[in-house]
């Protein structure tokens, strides 16, 4: 029997062409496709404005692949941590994060099973890169949380932050394919605006995707202004070093709409001293940015300590006080594993 096709990794035109050498009427693709990305249906028996023939064939030559829901664990404060099982068994994870005072429902998603990048302070950088996640995979994230949020709160995502398991930046292609869909009018037409990449810093990838798609957002994971602590928690500084990344998000800013922002983990005594501030300001001086510094949520096996409120604050402080737009970001879900990685690797 010949192998069936996985009817979501097709192009808009690949499908067009399978489905008329089936003999399907053209329109009928535009129809699938409404089905397969816009209500995101997971069947062929649920698209019912086609003949049980129609479904037939279609589930004859076709599979649809899924993810399904693993686990799920609230958190006092509403962040909502998912683990997704992949058709191979493989766990990902998701991460919903209301602010609904702010009408901000942000849905945090995984490009990869696991990551390649080993930093030192991350439980998926020590699981190794276990495969690339399809544009459907990245998608369905999306949809199964929206899910969530709907019932949870009766509003859909308002934002998507690829943040998740994953170096989105290496696996190019499919999370470029899932933006793609989620900001088509034929799928949740998702404005770029509410879009972010996270990035542990691939200077030759930043500048592809200023050319390539110039309205996302770009958060890069600095977590130190030098490159030798840069180094000692980030292995990839080593190949990509601060200044080449300086270098190819001036790229970003003069080509894109897109907003930059730093993301930065204090960690206590080692990123969070007057001297770190100082060289952290010196770097915001290229473009327009955004430091968000992140409280530490700690992780199973690895050494960094969380700085402390006093720390991060004076750390703030002096930055702000040099004229740098810096928020505070607490950390959430700290009565669940909200970590990245935490709750995949707990098997
Ligand atoms: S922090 Fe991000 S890039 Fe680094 S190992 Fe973890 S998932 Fe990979």
């Amino acid at each position: 029997m010949q192998k069936k096709i996985d009817i979501l990794s097709l192009a808009d035109q690949e499908l067009q062409t399978e489905l008329f050498s089936l003999g399907f009427e053209k329109y009928r693709s535009k129809q699938i496709r409404e089905w397969l990305w816009k209500h995101a249906v997971r069947s062929f028996e649920l698209m019912s404005n086609l003949s049980k023939e129609h479904r037939t064939k279609l589930s004859d030559y076709f599979y649809i692949p899924t993810i399904e829901l693993d686990k799920k664990q609230t958190s006092n404060d509403g962040t909502v941590k998912f683990r997704f099982k992949l058709y191979d068994g493989k766990l990902i994870e998701s991460v919903l994060i209301p602010v609904e005072d702010k009408e901000r429902y942000t849905v945090c998603v995984s490009s990869q099973a696991g990551c390649s990048l080993t930093c030192s302070f991350c439980a998926t950088g020590k699981m190794g890169l276990l495969r690339q996640l399809s544009v459907s995979e990245i998608f369905d994230q999306y949809i199964l949380v929206n899910e969530e949020c709907k019932s949870r709160y009766g509003k859909n995502l308002s934002n998507i932050v690829f943040m998740g398991m994953g170096e989105p930046l290496l696996n190019y292609k499919n999370v470029l394919g899932s933006i793609q869909r989620l900001s088509s009018e034929d799928g949740p037409n998702l404005s770029s605006k509410r879009i972010t990449i996270s990035t542990a810093g691939i200077s030759k990838i930043i500048k592809k995707l200023a050319d390539d798609n110039p309205n996302v957002n770009l958060a890069l994971s600095l977590h130190a202004a030098n490159d030798e602590k840069r180094s000692e928690m980030m292995p990839i500084n080593e190949t990509n070093s601060i200044s080449s990344l300086m270098e190819s998000l001036k790229y970003f800013s003069k080509h894109s709409t897109g907003k930059i922002s730093f993301e930065y983990i204090a960690f206590e005594h080692f990123n969070d001293y007057a001297s770190d501030a100082k060289n952290l300001v010196k770097l915001c001086s290229h473009f327009p940015v955004i430091v968000n510094v992140i409280e530490f949520n700690p992780v199973t096996g690895v050494d960094y300590e969380k700085s402390s409120e006093e720390r991060i604050n004076a750390f703030a402080r002096m930055v702000r006080e040099s004229g740098v737009m810096i928020t505070i970001r607490r950390s959430r879900g700290k009565d669940i594993d909200a970590a990245c990685g935490q709750l995949a690797n707990r098997v």
